[in-house]
């Protein structure tokens, strides 16, 4: 693994690794969540966790941080910015594991792949059906990294295609980024298991 800067947050005084955690730049017309880390200028930090960004997000915090006056924006709002920008990326990392055909779609295909030991991670929908899940852990080893987000229909969106309930990563890679993200979802929202 690549040696990585250590970031701290300002909600949590906490150090991690940059990529942990999402940089915050103070724009002309308030605060910047800078995803793609592209934007320069003084930057803050912070973990995609709600405790932290509620603490983060005060006038106290950004200054001390930044270095000068942002207006704080609402926590709630700013809260679905990141919620969707994460939404987006992993959309974007499961259209990429699809062009390079990385990706298994729907149960019969990601049950072979679970039997050839092809898999690296497994999303399922949170609309799947709890006797297709099992049927499926059957086949999973249990070091088999997976993680329930999205429904069938969003999938389905995503992958061109009517309802997808489970889909399968074959990619070390790219299931690991998918886990990052998905990590990061879920310390913003509940998704239920
Ligand atoms: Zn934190």
């Amino acid at each position: 693994m690549k040696h990585q800067p250590e970031r701290t947050c300002i909600g949590c005084r906490s150090l991690f690794k940059k990529d942990e955690v999402v940089r915050l730049i103070a724009g002309p017309d308030g605060l910047l969540i800078d995803y793609r880390e592209k934007l320069s200028g003084r930057a803050a930090y912070v973990c995609p966790k709600k405790e932290c960004i509620a603490k983060a997000l005060t006038k106290e915090a950004l200054g001390r941080a930044l270095r000068l006056k942002v207006r704080p924006p609402d926590v709630e709002t700013f809260l679905s910015q990141l919620t969707a920008s994460i939404t987006e990326k992993i959309k974007e990392l499961l259209a990429i594991s699809m062009k390079a055909g990385k990706l298994a779609a729907g149960y019969s295909a990601v049950r072979d792949a679970l039997e050839k030991g092809r898999v690296e991670l497994l999303l399922y929908a949170c609309d799947l059906s709890d006797g297709t899940r099992e049927k499926l852990s059957v086949h999973s080893r249990e070091s088999i990294r997976h993680e329930t987000l999205f429904t069938r229909d969003v999938f389905g969106g995503i992958l061109n295609r009517e309802l997808v309930g489970v889909v399968a990563i074959l990619d070390k890679g790219l299931a690991d980024a998918l886990w990052d993200q998905s990590q990061r979802l879920k310390g913003l929202i509940n998704i239920s298991e």
